[in-house]
């Protein structure tokens, strides 16, 4: 690639370990330089050497309305003139608290966190504090952020670097966590009718987008609710990812499961530093100050990041929206088959409201273990290929891709024409 972010990418490495502060980022599955990014707007970002595409990773998911979105950053400038921080409280955090109440019917109280990883590791905190029990069960693949006990079997960069187990995570904790395969409720069963009485919760993502894209086989999370609910665990449904971005009430809702904890992040904050996780108050009166499971954080619910969170949450929930949404990304996702099909190249794609899954297999996989057997030298050649032509996907076989509202149907379309030359173009 190209000079500038060559260049920036060797300065880069010299101070930041692999260049890049979180892994995925550093493009080693599919190898070559990452561009550097300059700016965003709308569908597209541009690069350090002014190249542009057409993004589908959206800062990994919590840029549904597309880069710079007007609204969005109109509401960030408004607040940050009235100052960036206070570590008291403020008004608009309740406003946030009411929106993601009254979207989201499972949720009776939530508290604002800073992201992912502190929703999700605060939740298991919870959930442990309220049942008194110190078992977790966790589903092979899916990735909860990187706190100690969630870093077992784990999706995302990990599974990207094929070390789905980080070093460092000491084993007197991560035996206290159970790994079973996503989409398996014989397994499920089985696992709580052993242990269930000293499980404290169950976590999983309820479309798993952090192993490429797995949809839930029907009745995989309702079994989950059954068996949580008769020993007594709390469930866990970690919509990071899947908030606000499968659905207007988020995966639970599209399922129609309710979890008794959820997790959000990436959409609710619009791009900013925000998440949450929420839900039944008994559980939540557990939290300190009113309970004795202590969670705190300096920056919680940082009126800037709360201003970008509600301006985005306000769009979303338009009605409409998700309809639209999800009528893009599976244009996309047909398009794209549609084309692999004709040139004969082993292909498939589905998406879940506005995200989605390429996979180089025959079939869109429904286990981890398939995920694994889909043709990853395919994926990097095509990867590379779409790069070059102006499209920036995930950089790894393992990795959701998302659509923004600001994809036009044009967008979408002259993605698919892309990705069909290169379908023809390969089996030439
Ligand atoms: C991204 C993600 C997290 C972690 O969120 P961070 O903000 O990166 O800490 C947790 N769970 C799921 C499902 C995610 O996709």
């Amino acid at each position: 690639m190209s000079s500038q972010n060559q260049s920036l990418f060797e300065r880069a490495q010299r101070l930041i370990p692999g260049g890049v502060n979180s892994p995925v980022r550093a493009f080693c599955s599919v190898g070559g330089t990452p561009p550097f990014i300059t700016k965003g707007k709308g569908a597209r970002i541009w690069d350090a050497d002014g190249k542009s595409y057409l993004d589908y990773v959206g800062s990994w998911g919590p840029l549904i309305l597309g880069h710079a979105r007007p609204e969005v950053v109109a509401a960030v400038q408004r607040a940050a003139a009235d100052g960036l921080s206070f570590g008291a409280p403020v008004e608009m955090e309740i406003e946030l608290a009411e929106t993601l109440c009254r979207l989201v019917p499972s949720l009776d109280m939530v508290r604002l966190v800073s992201s992912g990883t502190e929703a999700t590791m605060s939740a298991i905190r919870l959930a442990r504090g309220f049942t008194g029990r110190d078992l977790l069960v966790k589903f092979e693949g899916c990735y909860h952020g990187h706190s100690d006990s969630l870093l077992v079997k784990a999706g995302s960069g990990l599974l990207t670097l094929g070390n789905p187990s980080s070093a460092g995570v000491p084993a007197d904790l991560a035996r206290h966590t159970l790994v079973l395969p996503y989409n398996d409720a014989n397994a499920v069963a089985d696992t709580f009718r052993r242990h269930g009485e000293t499980i404290a919760a169950a976590i999983v993502e309820p479309v798993a987008g952090n192993m490429n894209l797995v949809a839930p086989k029907p009745g995989f999370l309702a079994a989950l609710r059954e068996e949580t609910e008769r020993h007594g665990s709390v469930l866990i449904f970690d919509e990071v990812m899947t908030g606000f971005r499968v659905g207007p009430q988020s995966a639970q809702g599209l399922f129609g499961v309710t979890p008794d904890l959820s997790t959000f992040g990436k959409v609710i904050g619009g791009g900013m530093p925000l998440a949450a996780f929420g839900g039944r108050r008994d559980i939540m009166a557990h939290i300190a100050p009113l309970g004795p499971v202590y969670q705190a954080g300096t920056l919680s619910g940082n009126p800037v990041a709360v201003a970008a969170g509600l301006a985005t949450l306000r769009l979303v929930a338009a009605p409409g929206f998700h309809e639209t949404l999800s009528a893009r990304a599976a244009r996309l996702c047909e398009g794209l088959t549609r084309a692999a099909r004709q040139h004969g190249v082993s292909f498939c794609a589905r998406n879940v409201g506005g995200m989605f899954g390429l996979y180089f297999a025959p079939e869109c996989p429904d286990d981890f273990a398939s995920v694994l057997a889909s043709d990853r030298e395919a994926f990097n050649r095509f990867f590379h290929a779409m790069l070059s032509s102006g499209h920036y996907f995930a950089p790894s076989a393992f990795e959701a891709g998302f659509v923004s509202i600001a994809h036009t149907e044009g967008d979408i379309d002259a993605t698919i024409a892309a990705a069909s030359a290169w379908f023809a173009a390969r089996t030439a």
